[in-house]
């Protein structure tokens, strides 16, 4: 379990979104409302998905992050960075030159963190081979993924593989290895260069341990820019040294199916929050039969598709599997290379427990919340079930349940409204104020150079 309270790094800024509803509709959790014209999120709904931040034409989302000038304070400044970040640069730039630009940022260790990967694979598979539960190991690789089925699919909970992720391994690799050298563990800072926010929620508020022992945070198109600011395509100073740890499991972990592929007799990769969501109201419903292992993540193209990144996923993943084809496998890498206690540093892969954290969208009291829930029934009847999204909802289910809860009103509805008049319940004048009420008093006037005119962002 966390100790911390569930943190989220994705804002809306209020200056730039146009309540279009964009994000909204894209949402699986049914986590965005347009209030008073813009985006409000429901912080105990989203799971950290993206898929608002990549639907916004205004790119109103943005991302918080540890200020860089943080790792100053520590004397051993460790980056810590999935191999897709090599992926990220211009192909004339090769591995030992992005290394040693992540040094002239001002880092004194760099740590691809998919190293020493067989420790994890093994760690995998004796939980596989000792499952706490019937039917598909399901990966807790994607914080995501994890946050959904906790809140979405609870039953499922008890299917998720106790272990930690590959930066996790990573951080306690490079402690160790530090310590080794004769750091001591208070002067170690460790920065962990993300892909995606839900990564973020994972280091900030973990789930299954009461902290991580990563430091801080960099969002990985920053660090990028930051690097690309002193990167020399002339540097051949060697730090071939820092990869012996490196195999092309590791390089391709990241990747759909880099992880499904050795586990189990039948394993099956998702990619894509949808995909993912759709799957598990089969898998849920007793629908998927005889597999063994679930690979699910939530960005289309796993990591390679993460929002922080600044390169084209499809093309990442090419330069990725071709850089794999060069590193040993990670099974022929000893442990004399890996010099350190792998026993102790698989211990600390282990994760206690994760519990299940349903979303009572009515209530914890389930005699109310039952009676809530009719209600809700009863009031979709009168909805129009054209799911607009006018009413700053994401469908009439979604109003109908924010109506009993009150956070929206009947006449919310832009269709019941259009009726009333029609019927001579409410004259047009005040049926024209509720709209202004949701949508802005400029909303309505033409303009030809409004943001957002032509989902520039997409
Ligand atoms: S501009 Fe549209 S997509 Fe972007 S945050 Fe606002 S409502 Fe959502
Ligand atoms: S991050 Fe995902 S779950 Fe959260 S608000 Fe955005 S789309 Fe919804």
């Amino acid at each position: 379990m966390s100790g911390l309270p569930k943190y989220h790094a994705l804002k809306v800024d209020a200056l730039k979104c146009i309540g279009c509803t964009h994000c909204m509709k894209s949402c699986p959790a049914e986590a965005i409302r347009v209030v008073n014209g813009l985006a409000v999120i429901d912080h105990e709904r989203c799971v950290d998905c993206g898929q608002c931040h990549r639907a916004c034409p205004t790119r109103a989302f943005y991302v918080e992050q540890d200020d860089l000038a943080k790792i100053k304070a520590f004397k051993y400044r460790v980056i810590l960075f999935p191999s897709i970040m090599i992926g990220q640069f211009p192909e004339k730039y090769n591995e030992t030159q992005i290394y040693n630009g992540l040094k002239k940022v001002g880092f004194t260790h760099v740590f691809e963190v998919e190293q020493p990967m067989q420790l994890l694979i093994d760690s995998v598979k004796e939980y596989c081979a000792n499952p706490e539960s019937s039917g598909p190991a399901i990966s807790t690789y994607c914080p995501a993924i994890v946050r959904l089925i906790q809140g979405r699919y609870p039953s499922l909970v008890e299917n998720l593989i106790l272990r930690k992720a590959p930066h996790d391994l990573a951080a306690h690799f490079a402690i160790e290895r530090l310590m080794q050298e004769g750091a001591q563990r208070d002067e170690i800072g460790l920065f962990y260069a993300t892909p995606c926010i839900a990564k973020i929620a994972s280091v900030k508020s973990p789930v299954g341990e009461r902290e991580s022992v990563v430091d801080g945070i960099v969002n990985m198109n920053k660090l990028y820019n930051e690097v690309m600011k002193v990167i020399s395509d002339k540097d051949n100073e060697d730090n071939s040294e820092q990869r012996t740890n490196l195999s092309n499991e590791g390089i391709l972990w990241s990747l759909t199916r880099g992880e499904s592929c050795h586990f189990g007799a039948r394993s099956i990769a998702i990619d894509g929050i949808h995909n993912v969501v759709r799957f598990l109201e089969r898998l849920e419903n007793g629908q998927v039969q005889g597999i063994d292992f679930l690979e699910l993540r939530a960005c289309d193209q796993s990591c390679a598709g993460g929002i922080l990144l600044t390169g084209n996923r499809f093309m990442t993943v090419e330069r990725l599997e071709r850089r794999a084809k060069r590193y040993p496998s990670a099974k022929d890498i000893s442990e004399t290379t890996i010099k350190v206690n792998t026993l102790e540093l698989k211990q600390k892969l282990i994760i206690n427990s994760i519990s299940p954290k349903p979303i009572f969208i009515f209530g914890n009291d389930r005699v109310k919340a039952i009676e809530k829930m009719n209600r809700a029934q009863r009031v979709v009847c009168f909805l129009p079930g054209i799911d607009c999204g006018a009413c700053g909802a994401p469908n009439c289910h979604a109003l109908a349940e924010d109506m009993v809860n009150n956070k929206a009103k009947m006449s919310d509805c832009i269709f019941l409204q259009q009726m009333w008049e029609d019927e001579g319940r409410i004259n047009a004048k005040k049926a024209f104020l509720n709209v202004k009420k949701k949508w802005g008093t400029d909303r309505f006037k033409a303009d030809c150079n409004k943001r957002g005119r032509r989902n520039e962002g997409f």
